[in-house]
């Protein structure tokens, strides 16, 4: 309600008209690390339309960065990948309530919006591990495993779109396309916004 009574500014150089600018995309080079694919590197205009999008409430976001990763999604449709749904790695539920929304949530639907297929939620973080910030790599490893659990059968025999918003170890993401393996998906390729190596 409100975001629509905010004239939108650029996140990454504030130039007023959009959430972020045409020119701030053009920035953005898309990565390719096996099954994850991310929009851009984690820097510049990204990295602030990233902690609006996140810290500052900026839901209006979700479309411009949604656009991106969809793009992602789109470009390996293209090629010839087929994907049945689109899941967002989605943030415990007593993180998303103090925030107020789930940002892996509102980009998959963006996304699933974008490229026409099915959203769906099978998964559900099990516990709020400790901030992944504050660990090393092979902490943070060992802190998201079994961060995830997917609902029983309904990721059964699905060529998963995994969506996140940021990955840095992938541990988060990795732990995710576990749970959904667990549930029976037939192979999941995760895309993220960015990705901060
Ligand atoms: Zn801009």
């Amino acid at each position: 309600m409100l975001d629509a009574l905010l004239a939108p500014r650029c996140a990454g150089c504030d130039a007023p008209g959009e959430w972020l600018c045409l020119d701030c995309r053009d920035l953005c080079d898309p990565i390719r690390r096996g099954r994850l694919q991310a929009a851009a590197a984690f820097g510049g205009p990204l990295r602030r339309a990233i902690h609006r999008f996140k810290y500052d409430g900026e839901r209006g976001l979700a479309a411009e960065l949604g656009g991106l990763v969809a793009a992602c999604v789109a470009r390996d449709v293209a090629r010839g990948v087929v994907l049945d749904v689109v899941v967002p790695a989605v943030l415990h539920v007593d993180r998303a309530r103090v925030r107020g929304y789930d940002q892996a949530a509102l980009l998959a639907a963006e996304v699933a919006l974008r490229v026409g297929l099915p959203l769906r939620a099978p998964l559900r973080r099990i516990r709020a591990a400790t901030p992944q910030v504050q660990l090393d790599r092979a902490a943070r490893v060992a802190n998201m495993r079994n961060a995830f659990v997917a609902e029983a059968g309904a990721a059964r025999g699905l060529r998963v779109a995994l969506i996140d918003d940021v990955a840095t170890t992938g541990a988060t993401l990795s732990a995710a396309a576990g749970a959904l393996r667990d549930g029976g998906a037939r192979e999941v390729r995760m895309y993220v916004v960015a990705l901060d190596e």
